[in-house]
């Protein structure tokens, strides 16, 4: 990491939830939060856990959400100076219900809440003026004023001959618009390390098949692509390593929320501190798996001794 820190940009927010099993909110029910979240948050926070520098260009409200959330990501290591603090606007906030079927309902307060005014400041530019390494996630796109401080960041970091991840979690209608499309085209013309999961890899690429996704996708410079597949494991693609596949842990889900975002952590941690994909993708595997065994997103974040206690207790460790 001689080249500086990880940095993110994109939204915090508290996640609160129902406790019982059902379709949204219509009527009283038990909740249990608030929790740190933010899908970029969770991924940072990950990121220095197991032990990476890391930052975010994020803005909360001056109020209690806020501060678990800013507090949160301090105690596990997080640069927090270029979090701004929004007077007049509340912390972004999810409710979230699952359904019988796995679904979620959700109520957002995104991009109308303090998130929605992350702006490039003084203390923004000064963390990405050190950064060695972007991560993008696609999910931040959606809100108004962060796609130009990303698009920014990736510039920086580049010209210093960093290296930038992209997580595609973006919804397909976003795609499907011009504009939207023009914008993952950008973004995968720069990106090193792509962590798409399910069919966010084929939606990408705009083909039919893994195999032609993953040709087109590596013809364009991609470096690495890691697919996630949920409980079935995930899979490196390199033109240097070739294909490696990676089987899931098995454990007991009890909220699967935060997995992908800890599995990319996990991986481009690795990756960055010399590990080879192989060794990195067993890390981000027993990161995802041990983020959906608690509940509540950030909750199941890990330290890399408690990695490496859960992969051998799995009996899952590499030679060399
Ligand atoms: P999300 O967007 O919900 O954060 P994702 O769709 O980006 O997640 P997933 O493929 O669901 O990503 O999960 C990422 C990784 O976490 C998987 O590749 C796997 O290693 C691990 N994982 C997820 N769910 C499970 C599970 N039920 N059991 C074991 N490992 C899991
Ligand atoms: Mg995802």
């Amino acid at each position: 990491e001689a080249l500086g820190p990880t940095v993110t940009v994109g939204e915090i927010l508290v996640e609160i939830m129902a406790t019982t099993i059902g379709t949204g909110f219509l009527a009283a029910q038990p909740l249990l939060g608030p929790f740190p979240s933010g899908a970029p948050a969770i991924f940072i926070d990950q990121v220095a856990r197991i032990g990476g520098a890391a930052g975010i260009v994020a803005a909360v409200g001056d109020d209690d959400f806020g501060t678990l959330n800013v507090e949160r990501l301090r105690a596990d290591g997080v640069d927090v100076s270029a979090i701004a603090t929004i007077a007049g606007k509340p912390t972004g906030s999810a409710f979230v219900r699952y359904r019988n079927d796995g679904a979620r309902d959700f109520v957002f307060n995104i991009a109308h809440s303090a998130a929605g005014e992350t702006r490039m400041t003084a203390a923004a530019h000064k963390l990405i003026a050190r950064a060695g390494h972007v991560h993008v996630m696609g999910s931040a796109f959606a809100i108004p004023g962060i796609a130009e401080i990303l698009v920014e960041a990736v510039g920086s970091v580049k010209a210093r001959g960093g290296s930038v991840s992209f997580d595609p979690n973006i919804r397909k209608e976003l795609v499907q618009d011009g504009a939207g499309r023009r914008l993952i085209d950008d973004m995968l013309a720069v990106t090193d390390l792509l962590l798409p999961s399910g069919d966010e890899l084929l939606v990408a690429a705009g083909l039919a098949t893994e195999e032609a996704a993953v040709q087109h996708l590596l013809g364009l410079g991609i470096g690495e692509i890691v697919l996630k597949r949920g409980s079935d494991g995930s899979t490196h693609f390199s033109r240097a390593f070739g294909r490696v596949d990676c089987p899931a842990f098995t454990v007991d889900e009890i909220d699967p929320t935060g997995a992908g975002d800890c599995f990319g952590a996990a991986y481009l941690t690795s990756r960055r501190a010399g590990l080879p994909p192989a060794r990195a993708l067993l890390y981000a595997n027993a990161a995802g798996a041990r983020t959906v065994m608690k509940q509540g997103p950030m909750e199941g974040v890990s330290n890399k001794a408690a990695l490496d206690d859960f992969i051998a207790a799995a009996g899952r460790e590499l030679k060399a």
